[in-house]
């Protein structure tokens, strides 16, 4: 390894290259940044170069400082109301003091501080709540957090893409995204996708060569760029800047680039709270001047039991809770989906993938187990079977009748045929580290072949060949080629393919039968063809093998490849229609692929609720069509269509004509999966879509729920997707979706508890006031309207009581069947009207019994029949404290109502346990504000009798009877369930 000191132009290692790197060679630049290309960096001198030039990551826009964070929870229209009611309030204890006879009034602003001191309190609990719901997203961006390849200390390792430090060797392959701007040192094939960096949107080829000049960003084809990312190909760039030294550093508007992370939800919660808060203004208003005009304002008692009332009703109308419990709810669905292997980026895909009415899914891997095995092989003279289960190499072939009897031509085309499987592979298999066990490395589908041609002792024959160039697989061609040189025979290079049958077939003019080599006939191919319909239709998955001797020792000298000026070819994968030409057809093998078990029953369940699904599969029509009739995708003899016919359609009618009932599709190249995303969303849909390769990252964003693979999933995938699915499973994205409905259906639970509570407390003051002569609620010592309840009294309630329920609601186990309804559709509200029914009529029948529960235990209205003692004044503070009480009760009994809009709180009632921890909870901290005598002063209670309790008790059960009644009469009526 070259250290510093030998440097020889005297750049201070501690520097990034700073020339322009295009410019000098690969090698010259490995020297001065002083390492060896073929070893990598050690790992001790990356911790050093990590010191020296910092993370490999964009500065981030600057943290938000705590104490910034803290103030934040302030800036809430909710709360500059209950500021404006504690200004109010203190001005009116202001004017109390300032008018009473000494010493009358009290000695300090209780209601102002106590408004202040709950505000504070939520506005920590806010904070903490925050805090934790982004440590939770944190850790799950953690957990996607993207890795790079790098060579160190001669290893090929997986790192975090913020430690590559200068000096590292990226390696690169297909679907990569580069992780900092380094110099090409080799590259096959390699092309990159450099849109985000120059808008340029055709993939660019990349290669070693120095330039002469210096060029424009898009022209440097031996530079790679931080954010851009590898469609084909392979090769291997030395990092020469990281971080904000990067191209992509320097544009600074990158910068202040902040996302709005408030969900959809979130967004309609707020509105709903604003709608409120500006009606109870008007509402306070209007009853304001109603007041005033009825009975005008006497003294100056009335004025301040006037503003008094306006600070009730404006605190009574507002949920302040709700916000912070939402997002406590939505943080914890989020963790519980992570820890079934959907790890969700976005707090609000949990809600979008409930409402998803389409899951567009691969078939390789994600409905099958992507554990392939060879099974068969077909050639010109017949067809073998092959023994052997898994990965392990241990089998033979066998003839169709299970005999040993095979020609010995069959024999020499079936090993022909994967002695080409063998070389036209970037599979490897290795021994495990126990005995027996095989691990396999790369392309199942690949290494199925390397196995099966194992079991036929093909890689001995073919053990002489190396690799010379590659042409890559990529899902658009179905095929991949490989140019080897034979040792025994070096002066001559051969071609080996394989791909698709029917795609290979087109590039083969010759067939191999006996030993011998003869021309293709027409017959040969339609029998060929024949067999791989055959086959497909037994859910085989085909793939041929051909190959070609091309008489030369160099690339170069193959007939009509183009070289550069230097003689070199650069770019096979451009030749490719010349050098995969004429091939000799080998045979073709079977590959089994075994359904996931699991699949068909989610498939199921995913109907059941309403939800279609699609697969799309670049395999063999009659294959797909197979596997998705026995994972009942479709019903038998169900249409499946292929890439062509889709880009045969003209018009977007007669493709969304199309796209409406067609589930299967195959022989699709990854262009086609966003046609057809965007068929499906013209039709309305909400369309889930998975993907793994880089091609497929359009489709994967533009979907509603983009999905990526966490196993075999690219970077470029993941980055786009909104879900990742770690275990690559389709039975994990409807487990999803059964779980964001579960957290949407529990959102709705809550929402439903908190509205009625407030609506409750609304209609409490509002017919406090309203019936005040009919009911006794009357200013201690005159005929004038007071305050029904106190501001701190209805804050305790919606900050505090009603607190621990909503969030035990938020994590109700489902008393419904969440999979037995249609999809929601997105533009429902979620505060819809059947719930402002439930929440209305609760309302109503909270303030009734909270109302009837104060009369009782004041001296006038109707209920005056018990004997009530004490003061006038003493009388207010008990009958407050009765309804205070009630309210919370009756909170209490609608926890149990609010859990479902058309459902008996019976069924299901101990389901929740934590409900009934919460409720415990709740009442507790009644029985504290009661009995407390700080909090007596405070909150203006006074302890209650056992006879009190039982009143409240009861009354507050009205609620539970009611809500079942309605609900009895609801189910009656045949009201469609929610
Ligand atoms: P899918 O993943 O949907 O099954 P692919 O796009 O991977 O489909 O493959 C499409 C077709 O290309 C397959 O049916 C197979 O015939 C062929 N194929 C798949 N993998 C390879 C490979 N590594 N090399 C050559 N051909 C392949
Ligand atoms: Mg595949």
């Amino acid at each position: 390894m070259v250290g510093p000191q030998d440097n020889p132009s005297n750049v201070p290692v501690s520097q990034a290259y700073d020339g322009d790197p295009s410019l000098a060679s690969a090698q010259d630049i490995a020297r001065t940044l002083a390492v060896d290309p073929k070893r990598g960096l050690d790992e001790a001198e990356v911790k050093d170069r990590l010191k020296k030039f910092g993370f490999n990551k964009l500065a981030e826009a600057p943290q938000v400082p705590g104490w910034k964070k803290f103030l934040l929870q302030f800036k809430d229209p909710l709360v500059y109301l209950l500021l404006a009611a504690t200004a109010i309030s203190l001005v009116a204890w202001f004017i109390e003091r300032a008018h009473s006879p000494a010493g009358s009034g009290e000695s300090l602003p209780f209601d102002a501080i106590v408004i202040v001191l709950i505000l504070v309190l939520n506005a920590v609990l806010g904070y903490i709540q925050e805090a934790r719901a982004e440590q939770a997203v944190d850790a799950l961006a953690r957990m996607t957090a993207p890795q790079t390849s790098v060579l160190r200390g001669g290893r090929v390792l997986h790192v975090d893409t913020t430690e590559v430090v200068p000096g590292d060797i990226l390696v690169l392959s297909e679907g990569d995204t580069i992780s900092a701007d380094g110099r090409i040192l080799t590259s096959a094939s390699l092309r990159i996708a450099e849109a985000s960096l120059t808008g340029e949107s055709v993939p660019v080829s990349k290669r070693a060569e120095t330039l002469e000049q210096a060029k424009a960003l898009g022209d440097r084809f031996n530079m790679v760029f931080n954010g851009t990312a590898v469609t084909q190909g392979t090769g291997r760039a030395i990092v020469t800047a990281t971080g904000m030294r990067t191209q992509v550093g320097r544009i600074a508007d990158m910068l202040s680039q902040t996302d709005d992370d408030a969900t959809p939800l979130q967004r309609e919660m707020a509105h709903v709270s604003k709608i409120l808060g500006i009606a109870v203004c008007i509402i306070a208003v209007v009853v304001l001047i109603a007041l005033a005009a009825m009975s005008g304002f006497h003294s100056l008692d009335d004025v301040i039991e006037s503003l008094l009332l306006a600070v009730s009703l404006a605190v009574a109308a507002v949920p302040e809770g709700l916000a912070t419990i939402l997002t406590v709810v939505l943080a914890l669905g989020v963790q519980r989906m992570a820890k079934h292997h959907a790890i969700v980026k976005k707090l609000s895909s949990v809600e979008t993938l409930g409402s998803a009415s389409v899951i567009c899914s691969d078939k390789t891997g994600t409905l099958t187990r992507n554990e392939m095995t060879v099974e068969r092989v077909v050639t010109a003279s017949g067809s073998v079977q092959i023994t052997g289960t898994g990965y392990a190499p241990n089998g033979h072939m066998i003839a169709m009748d299970d005999s040993d009897a095979i020609p010995d031509g069959v024999r020499d085309e079936v090993v022909c045929t994967l002695g080409a499987g063998i070389l036209a592979n970037d599979g490897e298999l290795r021994e495990g580290a126990e005995p027996g066990a095989w691990e396999i490395v790369g392309d199942p589908t690949e290494v199925s072949l390397i196995v099966a041609g194992r079991k036929v002792k093909a890689d001995r024959r073919y053990a002489g060949f190396s690799r010379v160039a590659e042409i890559p697989f990529t899902s658009e061609r179905k095929r991949m080629s490989v140019v080897a040189r034979d040792a025994a025979d070096s002066d001559h290079l051969t071609i080996f393919s394989k791909g698709a049958p029917d795609v290979l077939l087109t590039h083969c003019t010759r067939i191999r039968v006996d030993g011998a080599v003869r021309p293709l006939t027409q017959g040969d191919r339609q029998t060929i063809l024949a067999n791989v319909e055959s086959l497909s239709d037994q859910a085989y998955r085909t793939l041929g093998q051909a190959y070609r001797p091309l008489g030369t020792s160099s690339l170069a000298q193959i007939p009509g490849i183009t070289t550069n000026a230097a003689g070199q070819v650069t770019e096979m994968a451009d030749q490719s229609d010349v050098v995969e030409s004429e091939l000799i057809w080998a045979g073709m093998v079977a590959i089994i692929d075994p359904p996931r078990t699991e699949v068909r029953d989610s498939i199921a369940e995913a109907h059941r609720a309403g939800i279609r699904t699609v697969m799309i599969t670049g395999d063999h029509p009659r294959t797909a069509a197979r596997i998705a009739t026995d994972l009942g995708i479709v019903e038998d003899g169900g249409r499946a269509l292929t890439g062509d016919q889709l880009d045969a359609f003209t018009s977007e009618k007669e493709l969304d004509q199309a796209t409406a009932d067609v589930s299967v599709y195959a022989r699709v190249a990854p262009e086609h999966k966003l046609t057809i995303v965007k068929s499906l969303q013209r039709q309305g849909n909400i369309v889930a879509m998975t993907g793994d390769g880089v091609n497929d990252a359009p489709a994967v964003k533009s979907a509603d729920i983009g999905v990526a693979m966490g196993i075999t999933g690219t970077e470029v995938t993941k980055e786009s997707a909104s879900m990742i699915l770690a275990d690559d499973n389709f039975s994990t994205i409807v487990d999803a979706v059964r779980e964001g409905r579960g957290i949407f259906d529990n959102i709705r639970k809550f929402l439903r508890y908190l509205l009625s509570s407030n609506m409750g407390e609304v209609f409490t003051v509002f017919g406090g006031v309203v019936f005040a002569g009919f009911l006794g609620i009357t200013q201690p010592g005159s005929q004038s309207v007071t305050v029904p309840l106190l501001a701190t009294q209805l804050l305790w309630i919606n900050l505090l009581t009603d607190a621990a329920p909503a969030l035990a609601m938020g994590v109700d186990p489902s008393t419904e069947d969440v999979m037995g309804r249609r999809p929601r559709t997105m533009n429902e509200r979620v505060v819809n009207r059947e719930m402002w029914g439930d929440v209305l009529f609760i309302g109503v029948i909270m303030a009734i019994v909270t109302l009837v529960g104060m009369d009782m235990h004041l001296a006038g209205g109707l209920f005056t029949d018990r004997s009530v003692g004490g003061s006038h004044e003493y009388q207010m503070v008990e009958a407050r404290t009765m309804g205070f009480t009630i309210l919370v009760f009756a909170q209490m009994f609608n926890a149990l109502a609010s859990r479902s809009h058309l459902q008996s709180a019976f069924n299901g009632l101990f389901s929740n346990r934590m409900l009934w921890g919460a409720i415990v909870v709740s009442v507790l901290l009644q029985l504290i504000v009661i009995y407390v005598p700080f909090l007596n002063t405070a909150f203006g209670t006074t302890p209650l009798g056992p006879q009190a309790w039982i009143e409240c008790v009861a009354l507050a059960v009205f609620v539970l009877v009611a809500s079942e009644l309605r609900k009895a009469v609801l189910r009656l009526m045949g009201n469609g369930p929610m």
